[in-house]
């Protein structure tokens, strides 16, 4: 019988916090605050508390949070304007728009007019092209954090076979990237809802991420014996918050395997704290 273990986040990520307050500790005994600007637009219940949680915890890490709250009515060119003006302030040092915009708004736009060096999220058209790259550049939080997980439990990811389940330019596709970059070197499967046979592919596999929405879609039949089980998913169900894998199923079966909650959700806002940090030490570089 295998003994699952189990890849908790919130040992992760308070990991990572620690290593961030300490670097932002350093830049102020350099004389540089670090600052986040977060940009919500609109009254979205989630994306309010996605936003306040950000926000706590970069006062946490003694990051100053300059907040910009703005009514759902916006007009774009006011966005636009309000993220070059951040672009040019010298005390912000990681930009994030909150997503996804009000009806009738243009993220992806507003998303290409951050300064890539103050790309908060990773999510610019030049930080993604330089993760394809291979250069170095500002990472989406969601997929780093589940390579920190990885590195954090020892779990090498070299020479393995990973398939990544779900190909968003959020998770799936950049996590697919990171995880085959040279160095890394894991063989990677990107795999989506037109995939046939998709259990059967996902049983070859070292390490099954699953990045999709789907509850509990990643069960037995997707899992051999001993394999990790990476799990992004964040359902809300009646029987409350449920991941993309059946966590108590597998028990017995993954060698290893992220809970939902408090697994790979709590490194998302922990990496956007730390490429925060990142960027305000390539401003003084
Ligand atoms: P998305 O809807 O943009 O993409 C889902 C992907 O899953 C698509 O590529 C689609 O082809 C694939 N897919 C859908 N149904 C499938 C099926 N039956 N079989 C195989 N593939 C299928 O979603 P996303 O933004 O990548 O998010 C995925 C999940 O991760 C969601 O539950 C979301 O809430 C969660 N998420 C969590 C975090 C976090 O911080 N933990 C961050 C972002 C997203």
């Amino acid at each position: 019988m295998i003994e699952t273990q189990l890849l908790s986040g919130t040992v992760v990520s308070a990991a990572v916090k620690e290593e961030v307050a300490e670097r932002v500790a350093n830049l102020g005994a350099r004389g540089k605050g670090v600052g986040l600007a977060t940009v919500l637009v609109g009254e979205d219940p989630a994306s309010e508390v996605y936003v306040r949680n950000k926000r706590r915890t970069a006062e946490k890490l003694g990051i100053t949070s300059i907040h910009h709250q703005l009514a759902a009515d916006t007009p774009q060119a006011e966005i636009d304007d309000l993220i070059i003006q951040l672009n040019e302030d010298p005390a912000v040092d990681g930009i994030l728009l909150q997503l996804p915009l009000p009806e009738g708004l243009d993220g992806e736009r507003a998303v290409k007019l951050i300064d890539p060096t103050k790309d908060a999220d990773g999510l610019h058209p030049s930080n993604l092209g330089m993760l394809i790259l291979g250069q170095p550049g500002l990472t989406p939080c969601t997929p780093t954090g589940v390579m920190r997980i990885l590195d954090h439990y020892g779990i090498g990811v070299s020479g393995k076979n990973v398939i990544v389940i779900g190909r968003s330019f959020l998770v799936g596709r950049p996590l697919a990237m990171l995880m085959n970059q040279k160095g890394v070197d894991a063989t990677v499967t990107m795999a989506h809802s037109r995939t046939p046979d998709l259990a059967a592919m996902a049983r070859r596999a070292d390490i099954v991420v699953a990045a999709v929405g789907v509850p509990k879609l990643v069960g037995p039949d997707y899992v051999r014996p001993g394999a990790t089980v990476i799990d992004v998913g964040i359902n809300r169900t009646e029987e409350g918050l449920v991941g993309d894998a059946d966590f108590d199923a597998l028990q017995g079966i993954a060698g290893a395997i992220t809970p939902v909650p408090k697994g790979v959700g709590p490194m998302t806002i922990a990496m956007l704290m730390h490429n925060t940090v990142r960027a305000a030490e390539a401003s003084m570089a």
